[in-house]
Formats: C-alpha cells, sequence, structure tokens
C-alpha cells in the first residue's frame, strides 16, 4: 500500500511570488521510517516546499496527501494535528518563559487550543489530571534530550544550540508522526550538532518519519537514507546518497548555481 509507505506525497506542487516561479511542478515523496534530506541550492524552493506542505502558504496547483488523505491548503494547525509536523522558532513572547513552561504550553501552541482539548480524553473535570499526564511526558522528553539543567531557564537565554533542542522537543510534544526540519543545525556547536543527530537517528530507529533541509552536504550524504534535489523548483533527481553523489546533473546544478 503506497499510502502506508509513504506516508507523505507531494504531486504537482506550484508556487509562484509576482513573477517568481518558487516551486514548479515539483511532485516526490517520503518513504515511512526514513530520515529524508530535501537538498539543493539557494532559492531552489526547499523552504516554500516546506510552507506549502505544512499549511503556512497554498499551493496554486498540485497536491499534498498525508497518510493518504488531501491535505492540500488546510490549517497548519489541522495539519499538525494530523501529525505532520514542523519545527519553529521560539517566538518572541516565548523567549520570556522557561524552558519548562515553553513545553507545557507545546501542545496547545502548536495543535490549537480546540484541536488539543478534542485529542485530551475525559474533558472538562479532570484537567488537574490531564495537566499531570503532560507534565510526565514533558519530564520524559527533558529526559531524552538531557536538557534538566536547563529546566528552569528563560527561552530566550539559552545558546543557539540549546533552542535547537528546544525547538525539536517542543515539535515533539506535539505527538507528530512525521517531523519537518528546516536547517535545524545552523548555529549549533559541532558536539551539540552531533547530540542532535544522535536523537534524530534514535526517534527514527523508534519510527518517525523525517524530511531535513540542510545545506551540508557532508552532514546529508553520512545521515540521509534518501535525499530529494530540488533546483529552480523542480525536482531534478531523487536517490540514495551514493547514487546523488554520482549524479551528473545534481553536481552541476551545484556548480553552475
Ligand atoms: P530555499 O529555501 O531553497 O533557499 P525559498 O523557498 O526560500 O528557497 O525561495 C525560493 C524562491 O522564492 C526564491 O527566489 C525566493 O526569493 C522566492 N521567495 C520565497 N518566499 C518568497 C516570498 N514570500 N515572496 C517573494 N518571493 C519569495
Ligand atoms: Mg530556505
Amino acid at each position: 500500500n503506497v499510502d502506508e509507505e509513504y506516508p507523505l506525497q507531494v504531486e504537482g506542487l506550484c508556487k509562484t511570488f509576482g513573477g517568481i516561479t518558487a516551486v514548479d511542478d515539483a511532485s516526490f515523496r517520503v518513504e515511512r521510517g526514513t530520515l529524508t534530506g530535501l537538498i539543493g541550492p539557494n532559492g531552489a524552493g526547499k523552504s516554500t516546499t516546506f510552507n506549502l506542505i505544512t499549511g503556512m502558504l497554498r499551493p496554486d496547483a498540485g497536491t499534498v496527501t498525508f497518510d493518504g488523505e488531501d491535505i492540500t491548503g488546510q490549517k497548519p494547525h489541522a495539519i499538525a494535528n494530523r501529525g505532520l509536523v514542523r519545527t519553529f522558532q521560539i517566538a518572541r513572547e516565548l523567549q520570556e518563559m522557561t524552558v519548562l513552561e515553553n513545553l507545557m504550553l507545546a501542545p496547545k501552541d502548536q495543535r490549537g487550543e480546540a484541536l488539543w482539548r478534542s485529542v485530551t480524553p475525559g474533558f472538562r473535570g479532570d484537567v488537574v489530571e490531564q495537566e499531570e499526564e503532560l507534565l510526565e511526558r514533558v519530564w520524559d522528553v527533558i529526559e531524552f534530550f538531557d536538557i534538566d539543567h536547563i529546566a528552569d531557564e528563560y527561552a530566550g537565554n539559552l545558546s543557539g544550540g540549546q533552542r535547537k533542542l528546544l525547538e525539536l522537543a517542543r515539535a515533539l510534544l506535539t505527538d507528530p508522526d512525521m517531523l519537518l526540519l528546516d536547517e535545524p543545525f545552523a548555529g549549533v556547536n559541532p558536539s551539540l550538532e552531533k547530540r542532535l543527530l544522535e536523537h534524530v537517528h534514535e526517534l527514527r530507529e523508534q519510527g518517525y518519519t523525517f524530511l531535513l533541509v540542510e545545506h551540508d552536504m557532508d552532514l546529508i550524504m553520512e545521515n540521509c537514507e534518501r535525499v530529494i534535489v530540488l533546483h529552480q523548483g523542480q525536482v531534478l533527481t531523487e536517490g540514495s546518497p551514493d547514487e546523488i553523489q554520482a549524479n551528473e546533473e545534481v553536481i552541476e546544478a551545484y556548480l553552475g548555481g
């Protein structure tokens, strides 16, 4: 079954901004349980593609299918509620809250208050119980990422790398099936990058699916099972890291600009 094997399927996606074609009839799919890289030169349309998939932008044409359902044009909260989640930079108002508070708010924040209530069983009476249950999940995530020593730190005081950990932790607390990461290692020091990658691999082994935009080609080739190459808004090719590295068109797209 194609829908089971490929939770995310993108077909004929198009998006223009004024006269600029950012995404031009892009089609690809992402295999379940893989860490798949989405690469391409600057301006290739990677971030726009993410925005189209997660409902931040509406495509001019094309469809996005997630777990067999057409989610094209749905609101970000609705898409997140289905289990397709992207990481976000910590908003300004959240920087004045602690790491723990940020994590406690994450499910409501990303999935929407109403949806959050509806996915939480035993509505009304059991608010205290729900909060306790959430706190337990939050501490599991805090331990998983080994960030208990900064739980009471204000998010605004974190280093760039710690902030990336928090962003990933927040996304995980929405209980996703698939995560889209747009340059999650930008500004992260090498040792923290290594740890972050280990977490991603561990989560992948647990069954999560990842689509990763990253400009560091070595990182992509060493860590991804599959790689999709975007060039001028189109899918140039798709394959294993070995296939991609040996592909003349890919080499030309990067060198030729
Ligand atoms: P990438 O993430 O691969 O670097 P983007 O998706 O950010 O590429 O951008 C693709 C193209 O679309 C670029 O030419 C960019 O300038 C343009 N673009 C992206 N977002 C907008 C926007 N909101 N308004 C106008 N042009 C945009
Ligand atoms: Mg980008």
